[in-house]
């Protein structure tokens, strides 16, 4: 080409990095990589080794190890050994470690990017400028905190051995979000690579060694999707964190139901790109790059729908092919490209068979007039329009350049199209109008909301989903609770501190004839006592044997009214904090009128003395008095993110809860788990104790008399754990509490894997319910809320 015609259609030649280093980082090994255990190589037990592929060219780059078994016990034994020397040298010396770390990123940095660019196929400018500053971002941040842990973080400790599984997509990305937190908690890691992009890991394991990491702190193991499933089922991990796709998160928190281990899944999505008639359209445009063509879409959190209000829809459309026709599309190292190859044969079919699906299912396809090379895995960016909202490509994640946009006339509308999906990672709203922004961001079902910008990041900024994009945050304070677990849970017992509960209950009973009181307690849905869908009833007597009652006996029926009528309820979830704080002063208020009347009715069933009972009740009005004052407290944090941003992190409810009482304490253990839920903005459905009911169905009067809103505490009397499969199976439910036996906490984990809600279980431990400090407290709205981080930019 003549320099003229250069100067008339502006176009660039190639600009080729130099790809000399990594290869010669490949050839230090031999061109093949053992797995790096207790600080050194060793050759994997199995003997095997798979190839890893340059999928802009299709080339093999190296071998890298197939860890088996074996394998995964001598990584797992290597990080529990190294556990107590790693805590022993305190907060301080671990900072340490991790600032060198961060230090060594830097220093090889473009080493970092040009390898992770060569095994993932992403461009060079997108590792250069994005990935790796986040990876040394993240170290140093975590640095800080490793340093803070004992001042900022002193009620809590390590949890042990992690095992960590991460995708393909920001290879050493998702490493960094995983192990700085980690280590700077003082725990230990075992961690795992996808198998196709791995030699960005095994860099980072040289790194370890150079800075003198100690021994076992940091052991990486390579392999297949089995090597990670072996992992999981360890005995002797306690936590696993893993992130990839919704589909083996379900499989991951089944494997470890009941297990106890700590887990963190960060999954799928198919999060909204929401551009009001407002909004700049060229800077939307821009923001639509960024949003599904920056990796090629292969990200999580990709702005694969694009929800447009329909005035605009045509004129944003035509921009967006305009600007789709000027992407250059090629080799990653070409630093003049913006979309490299797709990771792999398999994931490109995967897209091209998707897009195929879209145009049969009747979407209009457009692509851009030029085509990709063909020496790789490429894809061209694809926009699809005339989507319906229900169509396999608007519900799927497609996980690759592929674009669906959708009009919507109403913000109403726009809100409901956003989050008519199973997904809740992230959203991105573009407006010039902030008061909207900021009212359509609550509103959306997602873990983070960015406005007029897409796809940002940072290391003090939580990042997580809600619903089936998975469970935790990483990132910022909030991530690092992943990486810890509260001090006061060793105080847990096996047998619970005051044994009470001494009776039998019976199905559908003779009612015994000398007993005082001869009633049978309703159930109470939306605010109104309920009778039982099945007409049963239950016999409770009290410690003595003595008959003092019957309760309703609730059946899946009963639930779903519940739980209808908890999500019939907003009005709750969008008071203020002091509005609900007025309402939880009442209630303590009502109660404290009642107090003899509920002392005698825990006499009655536990047999304990009245002072006890008294000081139960006591300790529940003093129990409401404490959330009523956090209501308003309990808030947010505006992050020192990094870019010109105010990130807010706010604590959002989680929607509508299941809540399973303990058995111990009947109107304390009431108390403390659903007063904290609602203080949060919830609306609860509570299956209270099956021994001991009579607490909670004596509340009713309570709530119905303090202004609690009809449908906000739903009380489902009758077989407890039958009653908690029906909510942990429930697709409307997003989280339950469970208190109860180690084999119930199991069922609740498994079950609640279909729609992957959060849950929170006991492990069959106790708590002594008359202590503040494992009682009440932050710990309970926490579990009750979920952070969601909005961010705002701002520049003139
Ligand atoms: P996977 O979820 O299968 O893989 C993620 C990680 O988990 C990899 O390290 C994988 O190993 C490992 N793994 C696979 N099966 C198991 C198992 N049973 N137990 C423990 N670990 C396991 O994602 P894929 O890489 O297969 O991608 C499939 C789809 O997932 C994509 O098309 C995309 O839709 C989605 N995805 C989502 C990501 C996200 O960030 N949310 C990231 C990546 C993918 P190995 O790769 O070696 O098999």
């Amino acid at each position: 080409m003549k320099i003229k015609e250069i100067y008339e259609t502006m176009s660039y030649g190639p600009a080729p990095e130099s790809d000399e280093a990594a290869h010669q980082f490949i050839k230090d090994h031999k061109g093949k990589f053992n797995l790096f255990i207790n600080g050194a190589w060793v050759t994997p037990s199995s003997g095997e080794y798979f190839d890893s592929i340059n999928p802009c060219t299709k080339k093999k780059l190296a071998k890298i190890s197939e860890a088996n078994e074996a394998d995964v016990n001598k990584a797992v034994n290597a990080a529990k050994k190294a556990l107590p020397e790693w805590i022993k040298i305190g907060s301080h010396q671990r900072a340490r470690y991790l600032y060198a770390l961060a230090r060594q990123i830097q220093k090889h940095s473009r080493l970092f990017a040009v390898l992770e660019s060569l095994d993932n196929g992403k461009p060079i400018r997108e590792t250069r400028d994005i990935d790796i500053p986040i990876v040394a971002r993240h170290f140093y941040h975590h640095a800080g905190w490793a340093q803070l842990r004992d001042t900022e973080l002193k009620d809590y400790k390590e949890v042990g051995v992690i095992g960590q599984i991460i995708p393909w997509n920001f290879p050493l990305m998702m490493l960094s979000w995983k192990i700085a937190p980690a280590i700077a908690m003082g725990n230990t890691i075992v961690l795992k690579p996808a198998e196709s992009t791995s030699l960005t890991a095994l860099l980072f394991a040289e790194i370890c060694k150079q800075i003198g990491l100690p021994k076992g702190v940091v052991n990486i193991i390579t392999g297949h999707g089995k090597t990670g499933a072996t992992l999981v089922d360890h005995k002797d991990v306690n936590k696993i964190a893993f992130t990839g796709s919704t589909e083996v998160g379900k499989i991951i928190r089944r494997a470890t139901a009941g297990s106890g281990k700590k887990l963190s899944l960060e999954l799928g999505g198919k999060s909204p790109f929401i551009v009001f008639e407002d909004a700049d359209l060229d800077s939307v445009v821009e923001g639509v790059v960024d949003a599904i063509w920056f990796n090629q879409g292969q990200v999580c959190c990709a702005g694969s729908r694009l929800l447009v209000q329909e005035g605009i829809a045509d004129k944003l459309y035509k921009k967006i092919r305009a600007r789709m026709e000027t992407l250059r599309i090629g080799n990653a190292l070409d630093k003049s490209i913006d979309i490299g190859a797709i990771v792999s044969q398999e994931q490109l079919k995967t897209i091209k068979d998707l897009v195929k699906l879209g145009v049969k299912e009747g979407s209009t396809l457009w692509q851009p007039s030029w085509s990709c090379p063909t020496d790789g895995y490429f894809h061209p960016p694809t926009l699809f329009t005339d989507v319906a909202p229900s169509s396999t490509i608007a519900q799927e994640e497609i996980f690759g350049p592929v674009l669906v946009a959708m009009s919507f006339r109403t913000h109403k509308e726009a809100v409901k199209l956003a989050n008519n999906t199973r997904y809740g990672l992230a959203c991105s709203i573009w407006t010039e109008n902030i008061n909207l922004a900021l009212d359509i961001a609550p509103q959306i079902k997602a873990g983070t909301a960015w406005i007029n910008c897409t796809n940002v990041f940072d290391a003090a900024a939580g990042f997580g989903g809600y619903r089936e994009s998975g469970f935790g945050r990483e990132g910022g304070r909030e991530g690092l609770m992943e990486y810890l677990k509260p001090r006061i849970n060793d105080a847990f017992t096996n047998q619970p501190p005051k044994i009470v509960v001494n009776n039998t209950s019976g199905s559908n009973g003779q009612a015994q004839q000398d007993s005082e009181i001869d009633r049978t307690t309703k159930m109470y849905i939306g605010g109104k006592q309920a009778r039982p869908d099945g007409g049963y009833s239950m016999v409770i007597n009290g410690a003595n044997g003595n008959y003092i009652g019957e309760v309703s006996k609730g059946n899946r029926k009963d639930i779903r009214n519940a739980v209808e009528a908890a999500h019939s309820c907003s009005k709750w979830t969008h008071r203020t904090g002091h509005a609900r704080a007025q309402v939880l002063y009442y209630l303590a208020e009502n109660l404290a009128i009642r107090k003899e009347e509920f002392a005698n009715r825990i006499v009655q069933m536990t047999n304990q003395k009245k002072k006890d009972a008294l000081l139960e009740v006591e300790l529940s009005i003093e129990r409401i008095y404490t959330y009523a004052a956090l209501a308003d407290k309990y808030d947010g944090r505006v992050h020192h993110t990094i870019h010109n941003n105010v990130t807010l992190a706010m604590p959002e409810s989680m929607g509508v809860m299941g809540i399973i009482c303990p058995d111990e304490s009947p109107l304390l253990g009431f108390i403390s788990t659903v007063i904290p839920a609602i203080t949060m903005g919830n609306n609860v459905i509570v299956v209270p104790s099956e021994k001991l009911p009579f607490s909670a169905t004596d509340f009713y009067q309570i709530l119905e008399t303090s202004d609690v809103p009809g449908s906000t505490v739903n009380i489902i009397t009758g077989e407890k754990d039958e009653l908690a499969k029906v909510l942990a199976k429930h697709d409307d439910v997003d989280s339950i509490w469970y208190f109860g036996d180690k084999n119930g906490c199991k069922e609740m984990e498994l079950l609640s894997a279909d729609n992957m809600k959060q849950t929170w279980v006991n492990y069959g431990k106790y708590r002594n319910w008359l202590d503040k400090e494992q009682g009440e407290g932050k710990i309970f709205l926490k579990k009750a809320s979920q952070i969601k981080n909005i961010w705002i930019p701002y520049g003139a």
